[in-house]
Order: C-alpha cells, then structure tokens, then sequence
C-alpha cells in the first residue's frame, strides 16, 4: 500500500551542479571503491541499529543482520540491500540529499586542490555519491526502524531527483545503482566479486552475493544455504590467547594467498590510548630477485582501505605482511597531513617495541629456532635498524653475526667478547667464501674467527654497529693483520721491487715486505679496509654486471719475506726465469683474489705451461 506522502522534486543546488561529472572524471581510476562506500553504509547502519538494541531502544527479532549484493544483468542494475536502521524521508533527505553530498563536496575540493592524485588514501570517506561513477540513476528504498513510512528516493546523473513515499517493505534500505556505460564491467559477476573480496572480506555484517545464478547443492542435489562472502570475525579482532597457530598460518593463506608458511608472527592488540589491532607475519624469504616489499593492508573498523601505507607503518616494516586495522586513522585527509600525524607516529613506535620485543624473546627464549630464521629475516632486520635508529637500540642485544662455519652465529657482543684479548676489539670478516678461502683458512688455523657479512646491505650495517659499539670490521683481506704476521726479520730488496713492477706492468705499482706467519704464501695482494669496502659497494651497484676494478689500482703487493720461494727469487740471476717465476707469483697474487681480467688470464696460462714444460726439459 503506497503510504501518505507529498511526493516531492527538487535539483541538487547550483554549487554541486558539476560534481557527477567530476566524481567520474576524478575518480575513475579507482571507481571500484564505490561498492566498498555502499556496502560499508550498509555495514553502519546494521551496527547503529544494533547499538540501539544494546541500548534497550529497539527490540531484536529473530531475523539475522545481513547485506545481500543483488545483480540482475537484465535490469542492469547492482543492488545493495540490508536490513539495518533505515532512514524516514526527513532523514534520507538530510543524510543524502545534504550531508552526504557536501561530504562528497569536501572530498573533490580536497582532492582537486592536491597536486597529486594519490593524496587521499584510497579516496577513502567519498561516500554514497560514489555510485554515480558507475550508475547514471541511483535509487533508494527504505524504511526506517521506526514507525515512519517507507521511502523511495531517484536521483539521476544530472542531479535531479523525486522522493516519494513507497509500498511497505520490510525495515532496512536498498540502493539499486541503474549501472552506466562506465560501470558495465560490474554486469560481470566476477567483477563484482572481485571487489567485494578485496575490501569487503572481513566486514562485520554478513554478506551474501547473489548473481541470478543457481545455488551450490549438496551430495543429493540439495541446495545448500548461501554463504556469505566475508568472515565477519577476522582473527586480529579476537583475542591473541583465544587463536591457535594453526588459525594464524590460515589466515595467512587465506590473505596472502602464500602456500609457504610464516615464519613468526605478531599480534598486535592496543586498547588505550592507542586503538588498533592487527596481525603481522615474517614471511620466510623470498628469492633474491623479488620485490623485497612485502603487503601490509590497513583496514578501518574491518574494512580494507589500501596496501601499504607508508605513512602509517615505518617503511621497513612494509617488508613484512600483515593486516592493521585503524578505527581511529584520520583517512580521508591528505597523507601528508597522516605523515605529519602525532596519532600516526605513536601507532609506529608501538609496532616497532612490539617487533623488536619479538625478536628480543625469540632470542632469549629459543635461540636455536631464532638463528634458523636468521637467514630470513636478517634483510629486514638490518634494514631497521639502518632506517631507525631507536628499533637498533631496541635489538641490538639480539643482533646476531654468522661465522664462517656454516650454520653457526654469534650476537655482536658475544663477537667482542671473543676478540677482546686477542685481536683488541677487532672483528674479521670475508664476504665471500670461495674467493677469500685462502685468508679464511688461514684465520681459522690460528684460532680466529670470521665472520660471513655478504648482502647488500652490510657495508651501512658494519658501519651502524662499528659507530656504536666503538669496534672495527676488517676484512680478511685487507690490511695484513697482525693475527698473520710472523717474526721473521724483514728485508726490503730493491731489485725485487722493480722486478715485480715491471712482471705488472704497472711502475707505480705499491710493493712491501712482511713476515707472515704462514711460509707457503710467496705474495698476497692487499687492499685497504676502505678501498675493500669501495669494491664491494661497487659490485652490488654494478649487480654483477663487470666493472674495472679501480680499487686494485692501489693495492699493494706484499711479500712474504718469510717464503723460500721469495728468499730464492731474491738470489736466482738468470733474468729470463727471474721473470718467468715473478709472472708466475705476480698472476697468482691475482687468481687468489679472482682478479684476472681475460687477458691476464690467456697469457697466465700460456705462460704456466712455458714454465711446466722448462721443468721438465731440465730432468
Ligand atoms: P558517511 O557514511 O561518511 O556519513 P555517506 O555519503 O556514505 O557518508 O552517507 C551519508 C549518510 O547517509 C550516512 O551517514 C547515513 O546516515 C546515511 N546512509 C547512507 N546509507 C545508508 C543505509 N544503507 N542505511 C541507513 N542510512 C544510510
């Protein structure tokens, strides 16, 4: 029966004449978000009418709160019904017609005075004129929880719309969106699953989506009841002690769409003053050449708002993944405005205590698991604590060092305590243990231990714990260490000097003599620990490609003076073996560090089969 009511016209007001047209223009690249601010409305007014209940003024029946998406591709049309609190004519009119309009208002001012387009996250708060981007003629039908009559509101591209009173029908409301030439795509319903599942997957009411094809039947051929689209119970809205590690690892799936398992995760509940929850996982690594970054999605009150928002969450930690829900994020104002943001920072620092607590207990807790996922998360750790000096501070005891020896770490401090006595504060480290095998072996046999720094990041790493722990990282092949120095006497010869400058080609080339402890080794080249960390700087920067090493240029040759062959070399007279066995010396100083460029390599080669057949000619 149509109820007692003055029907009535009116024309949205001159101001906002243009604003259809510069919601489609504006927003069109993220036109999807219009189905997030529908159905989100839906969500609310289930919640109001719910509060309302709590609160003794409306009395529940047995009917569940639920949304239903309705597509009818013959109509044309994606309908959002729900069967919350409604809204009388007064109030669609105040609520949609006024508000929700200068809200849509606020929102392209806002977003056309930016200059950048992406300045409001996901054009989050655009509200129900968003539908306009994909529907040329919006309807409303509803009916308040009250007594007030039902109510069926029109409204059309060009702003002009027709309220009037409605047949009875049931309490809650229905927005048909009359779907346009840009929104023909959501005529597919895979679309408009697509949509829902990403920013409707874990709203709080439960949605069902019904695209006119058949229900799902059982064994018997039964339908089967539908089931909703979302879980309206996400697990970093429960409770950490009421979750099993097997629901984690789910969740994860389920979100991540990752078969491998997380690592470790954090649940994250803050109350006051801070409001948020959330889950973040360490994702096991992935391989080298992927993106390091990983996905952590913000949500406000369960619905999803954008993927990593770097003005929420510390960069760093947008390598881990991860769901965050902000209730109380500030959203539809400008990023920077969130950058800038005391409510912002204080949900940082939170995150990152709660990380480095994590770490910390998995550390003082189980040591041995924790060193399994070293490897993992080392990246993410180091590139922590170079962003964020107070996330060091917070991890720095947990820190740990990876000897040589495979599988084996040792934390900083433990390091230091082991080089205390015998090498004063001294840390040795190789980079890479095929090239420097020589000096590795030679550091294990007197006892010394060496650590393995090789990714990319750990030249800034040394530097952050060098500055802080007032300690020294050396590499094994750099500046002859005392620890290799034996006590042989030392004399500088002149002619060998020049012998070997010449077999380089290089007169400018740095040659000294040393003892070192170990007699085999005729010749080592050497590099400053600082033209070392040069080289390896531009290896990471060059990713692998060659490059001329310009470092080597000031290496220095050095000469084991405690070596028979150089004592030898020092006496032999005939200048063409002279030569021949300095080439010899000078080219392997140069293979032990994997130096050679092609060239030297061609005639090393050539020559060290000159020389073997010389041997053998003298037997
Ligand atoms: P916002 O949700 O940010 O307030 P909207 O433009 O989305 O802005 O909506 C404006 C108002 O219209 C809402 O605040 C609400 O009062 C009313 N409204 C919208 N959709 C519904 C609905 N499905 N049921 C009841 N009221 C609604």
């Amino acid at each position: 029966m149509q109820n007692e009511f003055t029907p009535k016209n009116g024309g949205i007001s001159v101001e906002t004449e243009h604003i259809f047209p510069v919601i489609k223009k504006w927003l069109y690249s993220e036109k999807e978000i219009f189905l997030r601010e529908i159905v989100s409305n839906a969500c609310d007014a289930v919640t109001k009418l719910k509060r309302l209940a709590s609160l003794g003024q409306f009395e529940e029946d047995d009917e569940a709160y639920k949304i239903t998406v309705t597509l009818d591709k013959d109509e044309k049309t994606l309908t959002v019904t729900d069967n919350g609190i409604g809204m009388s004519a007064e109030e669609l009119e105040k609520y949609i017609c006024n508000i929700a309009l200068s809200g849509a208002m606020e929102f392209i001012e806002k977003y056309e005075k930016g200059d950048d387009k992406s300045g409001i996250i996901g054009h989050f708060g655009l509200g129900f004129y968003s539908a306009f981007m994909v529907a040329d003629t919006v309807e409303v039908w509803s009916k308040s929880y009250t007594d007030a009559p039902a109510v069926h509101w029109t409204c059309d591209e060009a702003g002009s719309y027709t309220l009037e009173g409605a047949e009875d029908r049931s309490r809650g409301t229905s927005v048909v969106m009359h779907l346009s030439e840009e929104g023909k795509e959501y005529l597919e319903s895979a679309n408009v699953r697509a949509v829902l599942d990403k920013y409707c997957a874990f709203m709080p009411v439960a949605i069902f989506f019904e695209d006119g094809s058949e229900p799902k039947k059982d064994e018997e051929g039964n339908p089967l009841p539908p089931e909703p689209v979302n879980d309206t119970q996400p697990l970093w809205m429960r409770l950490a002690s009421e979750c099993t590690d097997e629901e984690y690892k789910a969740f994860y799936r389920q979100v991540f769409g990752d078969f491998r398992e997380p690592l470790f995760w954090i649940h994250l509940n803050a109350d006051y003053p801070l409001n948020f929850k959330g889950i973040l996982y360490f994702p096991p690594l992935r391989s080298e050449y992927d993106n390091m970054e990983g996905q952590v999605k913000l949500y406000y009150n369960q619905v999803f708002v954008a993927d990593n928002i770097k003005e929420v969450i510390p960069e760093y930690l947008l390598m881990l993944r991860g769901v965050l829900d902000c209730p109380e994020l500030p959203l539809n104002v400008s990023r920077s405005y969130l950058q800038n943001s005391g409510y912002v920072s204080k949900i940082s620092a939170h995150i990152v205590k709660k990380v480095a607590d994590k770490l910390n207990s998995l550390f003082n807790t189980e040591r041995e698991k924790y060193e399994g996922f070293w490897n993992d998360i080392k990246l993410f750790v180091e590139y922590g604590c170079l962003r964020d000096r107070k996330f060091y501070d917070r991890v720095a005891s947990s820190l740990l060092l990876p000897l040589t020896e495979d599988g084996k770490y040792e934390t900083v401090d433990e390091a230091l305590e082991a080089a205390k006595e015998t090498h004063e504060g001294k840390l040795y480290y190789a980079t890479d243990k095929v090239s420097q095998a020589q000096y590795v072996s030679l550091f294990e046999e007197r006892g010394i231990r060496v650590y393995l720094l090789s990714g990319p990041l750990e030249m800034q790493y040394m530097g952050l714990i060098e500055d802080s722990k007032k300690c020294k990282f050396l590499r094994i092949d750099a500046d002859i260490a005392d620890a290799l120095k034996g006590d042989g006497e030392v004399v500088e010869n002149a002619a060998l000097e020049e012998l070997f400058k010449k077999v380089s080609g290089n007169d400018k080339l740095k040659v000294t003599f040393e003892s070192l402890a170990d007699e085999s080794i005729p010749a080592l080249l050497n590099l400053s620990e600082q033209s070392r960390r040069y080289e390896d700087m531009m290896r990471y920067y060059s990713r692998g490609e060659s490059f001329a090493m310009p470092a080597m240029t000031e290496a220095t040759l050095v000469l084991n003076a405690n070596s028979p062959l150089i004592r030898k070399l020092a006496e032999v007279s005939d200048n063409g073996a002279r030569e021949s066995a300095a080439m010899q010396i000078w080219s392997l100083s140069l293979l032990a560090q994997r130096q050679l460029t092609a060239e030297e390599l061609k005639s090393f080669l050539k020559q060290s089969y000159q020389t073997l057949a010389g041997a053998l000619e003298n037997l």
